[in-house]
């Protein structure tokens, strides 16, 4: 579907909180659409039911339809239904890793992350650190907010034992090279983990092609419900590791000493899961694939350029690459990233200031924080043009104008 301006206007109309802001911080939540709130309605309506466990129509029912969200997830990405593990989003589905993935990990190796890492990409690890001694070191950027892939090649080395990588920067918007980074990492074995939280919303995901070990996204941020979340895992992987939840549904069978695990992708889900968020997740990635990932990806480039001109006459500092995503993070020069994000309220405009849970590279930047405006493709140039008058008024009042 290609998204001219009168499709885009009516795409609009599917989403009814639209009609009352201009909502412009896309790369912190997305708007749902009614197909996705009609979806959890209906389940809790009609089809509400435990999954796995009845041999009641209802159950069986609810059973079919969480496992094909499974499905649909899995063709998202080009993986196959027993890979992809439902989680509450990245954060979960990184914990995870860095719970189950300790068993490889010894004093003295290395875990690899980059300096544009969001907080749910380093914690994690720190913490996986402590716990085992292990040494995190970090692909640095370029004055360019691009990652420095000469060093990269001089740190992943034979004691890099994860590579784990964001996609796209949540604070930049910088589109990292992840697949060269996945190829490089292979030739040491490491296993490669990419946080695709703002890029599996935004462009077209195979992870065959990435050839990546792990991948990470949250429902949340490309059109569905909140608490619920994909990690996909390569098969071979996922059957050497242990489970990181214990419990109901994950088990084959119990005696009071031990058990043994179910199948993938149960054995990474215990306890009852978020079954009205992975079957409207389905819907949402309906939704997208019917609109198409290449001309969302195209659109949201339409954006950014049309905003980068129509910003042009402000006093601001920006820190994004010449070439990213639509995520644009600016400083305007005089005005707090707080005031301009309360000031743009006024008019209703949603954007987002602060640190966006990336102080390290807000520390390197010597910054606080930014502002940041992030496009999903039911945004529109007049959005923009909303946008951007209210940074005028922003300008005028901090200059006593
Ligand atoms: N990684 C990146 C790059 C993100 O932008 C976010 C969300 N801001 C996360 C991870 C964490 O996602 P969630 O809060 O949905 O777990």
């Amino acid at each position: 579907m290609k998204l001219d301006k009168a499709t885009v206007d009516k795409i609009k109309k599917d989403f009814p909180i639209l009609k009352n802001v201009v909502y412009l911080d896309n790369a912190a939540t997305t708007q749902k659409p009614k197909a996705v709130i009609k979806r959890i309605t209906d389940y809790y309506e009609k089809e509400n039911a435990n999954i796995h466990r009845g041999v009641y129509k209802l159950s069986q029912n609810a059973t079919k339809a969480y496992e094909d969200a499974h499905k649909t997830v899995a063709n998202f990405i080009n993986a196959t239904q027993e890979e992809i593990i439902f989680t509450s989003g990245t954060t979960e589905s990184l914990n995870l890793l860095a719970y189950s993935l300790q068993k490889n990990i010894s004093k003295g190796d290395e875990i690899l992350l980059t300096e544009l890492e969001h907080h749910s990409n380093l914690v994690p690890w720190q913490q996986l650190a402590k716990r085992t001694g292990a040494i995190l070191k970090f692909i640095p950027i370029k004055k360019d907010f691009t990652l420095d892939y000469k060093e990269a090649e001089k740190l992943i080395t034979e004691k890099t034992k994860i590579l784990s990588v964001v996609h796209v920067s949540n604070a930049t918007g910088t589109v990292n090279d992840v697949e060269k980074l996945c190829s490089l990492a292979k030739k040491q074995d490491a296993i490669t983990i990419i946080d695709g939280a703002q890029s599996a919303p935004h462009m077209k995901i195979d992870v065959k092609k990435l050839d990546c070990d792990f991948f990470a996204f949250s429902g949340h941020k490309l059109l569905g419900p909140t608490g619920i979340g994909v990690l996909f895992g390569k098969k071979e992987l996922l059957e050497k590791m242990e489970p990181f939840n214990f419990g109901g549904d994950m088990i084959r069978s119990v005696t009071p000493e031990k058990a043994t695990w179910n199948d993938l992708p149960w054995k990474f889900e215990a306890g009852t899961p978020n079954i009205v968020g992975g079957i409207a997740l389905a819907t949402a990635i309906e939704y997208l694939n019917k609109i198409g990932l290449d001309n969302i990806e195209a659109y949201e480039q339409e954006l950014r350029a049309y905003a980068l001109e129509k910003m042009k006459g402000l006093n601001l500092t920006l820190f994004i690459p010449k070439e990213g995503a639509g995520i644009i993070s600016f400083n305007l020069n005089k005005v707090h990233a707080h005031d301009v994000a309360s000031i743009l309220d006024d008019d209703t405009v949603c954007i987002r200031g602060g640190h966006h849970c990336v102080m390290p590279l807000m520390t390197k930047l010597g910054i606080a924080g930014t502002s940041r405006a992030s496009f999903y493709f039911y945004n529109t140039t007049e959005d923009i043009d909303t946008f951007v008058a209210g940074l005028h008024k922003a300008e005028d009042i901090f200059n006593g104008k």
